[in-house]
């Protein structure tokens, strides 16, 4: 982070020593009391500090809400349901997708694995006609060269495993405790009612996403009672969220059973029905004359190659694929999120061409809403559009407005600036078209403190604003059963870091002061 000086009046306004350490002693407190935690890293803590793994630290945080323009919030908003409705139907769309894949199938052999459990489960024939999506798009505030004041643009649109629905309504809860309790007694106080902190319904809206689904499928008869599985990794440092979506499902006044499942575990205690509409029976390992029928498997492992190290992990998303669970998100729901996929909405084969979200949202009018929040981003192929864009991205002067990103997903994978002409160089050419050739966001400065493990980090911030979405879609009769927008997410990270996750320590949560 650039360190300066906050200008004089301007927010957050600068603290006095004594005044940092009491924000940072109520903050330490609040997390832990209210589930705005993360497991330690192992780096952090010694095996002999934790043997029995009971340690949690508080979640990387802001000290103050960050100042977001409030036309930019309310337009990322106002799209979600559009944006839901586009992606369920691009998930609908194996012929598109299809094409997508073929293109870089042989050169990603995760994205080819993806397809080949689809096509296997399409040749056996699908038993389950719903889908859940339980999304979330991510946007950076744009200063445009006019006059016409702030935009936002896309940075991407997550399909599978949208995280820190649950940190996140709990960081919107922090500020607005701080904005009561300890900013107006600041030197320079900051006045409750100076701060407009919207609402921020993650947490309850992502689970009643899961509801609706689980619901639906209730209806069809099950055989035994229904559960929900969250497909988990482990160890997992950020299970605090996942676990605030798990109690928001329990403690209601129909609690569903939800159970975590590690993903290399699902064959061991998951089995398929031997019966036509293969219902996924889950044993519970605690009592294995227990059975339940899972009416919704929710992804939030499985999205990146590092979860499938042999051929039985393949196996076991084939046997969820392919059973009558309501999947969030089924095979073609996680490849609409392919980064391939957000390039090809974003570039007109030609000028002339009309738009192609017009094949999605069955409309050719009303489309720009969706289309401002577009970027320029280009393919790495052989088309006219790609030839041109790989000469950006080996020339060191032009690359720098850019950033190359392959078919991944969670953090940490992509290429910024001048590293993308020796890293492009470092690969042969025929792999180059599984990446895509993106322009960098620079949103306007923004200034603010982060607390990251205990310590308070200070000046120049990024913010990526993430909108989420819950939608559940009929694949036969292609009726959107349910489409709701759900609430934010709000990270930050210091402008000197290209990536932002909070997970892979880059970034931290943060809430919107809308201005
Ligand atoms: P992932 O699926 O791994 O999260 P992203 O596309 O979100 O991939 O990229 C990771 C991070 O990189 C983002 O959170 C953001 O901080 C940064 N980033 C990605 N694309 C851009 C862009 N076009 N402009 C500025 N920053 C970007
Ligand atoms: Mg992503
Ligand atoms: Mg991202």
């Amino acid at each position: 982070m650039a360190s300066q000086r906050t200008p004089e009046g301007s927010y957050p306004p600068d603290l006095t020593a004594a005044e940092s350490e009491n924000l940072v002693f109520t903050i330490k407190d609040w997390s832990i009391a209210h589930g705005l935690a993360v497991r330690p890293p192992p780096a952090l803590v010694a095996a002999e500090a934790d043997p029995h793994g009971v340690l949690a630290t508080t979640a990387p945080v802001t000290l103050f809400p960050s100042p977001f323009p409030r036309v930019c919030f309310e337009q990322a908003r106002s799209i979600q349901k559009a944006y839901n409705q586009l992606y369920a139907a691009i998930a609908q769309d194996e012929e598109f997708l299809g094409e997508i894949v073929q293109e870089i199938l042989e050169v990603d052999e995760f994205i080819a694995e993806l397809w080949q459990v689809h096509l296997k489960v399409k040749e056996e024939g699908y038993v389950q006609n719903l889908s859940l999506g339980l999304f979330r798009s991510d946007y950076m505030v744009h200063q445009g060269d006019t006059d016409a004041g702030p935009t936002i643009k896309q940075v991407e649109f997550n399909t599978i495993a949208s995280s820190f629905g649950g940190l996140s309504a709990q960081t919107s809860n922090l500020h607005k405790h701080l904005s009561i309790s300890d900013y107006p007694l600041l030197e320079k106080p900051i006045l409750t009612s100076a701060l407009d902190l919207p609402e921020n319904t993650s947490t309850q809206s992502l689970a009643a996403g899961l509801r609706f689904a689980f619901d639906t499928y209730i209806k069809s008869g099950p055989s035994h009672d229904c559960c929900i599985i969250f497909l988990v990794q482990d160890p997992e440092r950020n299970i605090f969220d996942q676990r605030h979506l798990e109690y928001e499902l329990k403690q209601h006044t129909s609690p569903i059973p939800v159970f975590r499942l590690p993903f290399a575990q699902i064959l061991s205690h998951t089995s398929i029905a031997d019966t036509p509409k293969r219902q996924l029976l889950y044993h519970l390992p605690s009592n294995p004359s227990k059975t339940y029928e899972v009416a919704v498997v929710y992804f939030r492992a499985g999205y990146g190659p590092q979860d499938y190290p042999d051929a039985s992990a393949w196996k076991a998303r084939l046997q969820i694929e392919r059973s009558n669970a309501i999947k969030c998100p089924t095979i073609l729901t996680q490849l609409a999120g392919a980064k391939k996929v957000q390039q090809v909405l974003a570039t007109p084969k030609a000028p002339s061409e009309p738009s192609i979200l017009g094949r999605f949202m069955g409309t050719t009018s009303g489309l720009e809403d969706l289309e401002n929040t577009f970027t320029n981003i280009f393919p790495l192929d052989d088309s006219p559009a790609g030839l041109e864009a790989r000469k950006i991205a080996v020339d060191p002067e032009r690359c720098k407005g850019y950033v190359l990103k392959p078919q991944r997903e969670g953090g940490g994978n992509n290429i910024y600036r001048s590293a993308i002409p020796p890293f492009l160089k470092s690969l042969p050419e025929t792999h180059w078209k599984s990446y895509i050739l993106m322009e960098i966001i620079t949103p306007p400065p923004v200034h603010n403190m982060i607390l990251r493990n205990g310590v308070v980090e200070k000046g120049g911030v990024i913010c990526e604003l993430g909108i989420y979405g819950t939608c559940v879609w009929d694949g036969t009769t292609k009726q959107l059963l349910h489409n709701e927008g759900a609430g934010y997410l709000l990270r930050t990270k210091g402008d000197q870091s290209e990536e932002g996750g909070v997970a892979a320590g880059f970034g931290s949560m943060d809430s919107c002061r809308l201005v």
